[in-house]
């Protein structure tokens, strides 16, 4: 279960402490504090501007639950001028089959979003990639191009479909 939540972290959060807060996003504008989230098939995004960085995990119910411009807004709070993001490895519509359901719960808090199912050899599938990009180009953000590989297709990385006990790749970042 993922919340949509966003960590502001100190220095305080520093180190492993259970009693973390629950999230799927963490900004900071503290110099030299690592923030890290693992994924392994879920959309891993990192967020740079002047002053401070950010990273999300966003999976399905994050994408529905508006983290990304969640995230957005947490990072301008910390951090005035431009701010660019790159998408990670995540699972591709290739590999990403999922209900009716699924897509509903992202069309119905994104209405002006285009739709990001695609039907492939006829069953329905997710671009999650599609949904992060829409997301973050609609909250202002410069998104660098580059080929996003498929964690499913691409054996160097651990996908939770392909292989359902696995690990999970780390994302993490600094300034
Ligand atoms: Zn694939």
């Amino acid at each position: 279960m993922h919340a949509s939540g966003v960590l502001v972290a100190t220095r305080e959060h520093a180190g492993f402490d259970s009693s973390l807060p629950k999230a799927d996003a963490i900004v900071t504008s503290e110099p030299d504090l690592p923030i890290a989230i693992f994924t392994a098939d879920c959309v891993p995004v990192c967020l740079t501007s002047r002053d401070a960085v950010g990273v999300i995990h966003a999976g399905w119910r994050g994408l529905a639950g508006s983290v990304i411009p969640r995230t957005v807004e947490s990072l301008r709070s910390l951090s005035e001028g431009r701010i660019t993001a790159q998408i990670g490895p995540c699972i591709g519509p290739c590999h990403y089959e999922v209900g009716e359901d699924v897509l509903d719960s992202f069309r119905a808090t994104h209405p002006s979003a285009p739709d990001p199912s695609v039907v492939i050899e006829g069953s329905l599938r997710f671009d999650l990639r599609a949904a992060a990009r829409w997301q973050l180009e609609d909250a202002g953000v410069e998104v660098s191009s580059s080929k996003v590989p498929c964690t499913f297709c691409d054996h160097r990385y651990f996908s939770h479909r392909r292989e359902e006990a696995t690990g999970r790749q780390a994302l993490i970042l600094w300034r």
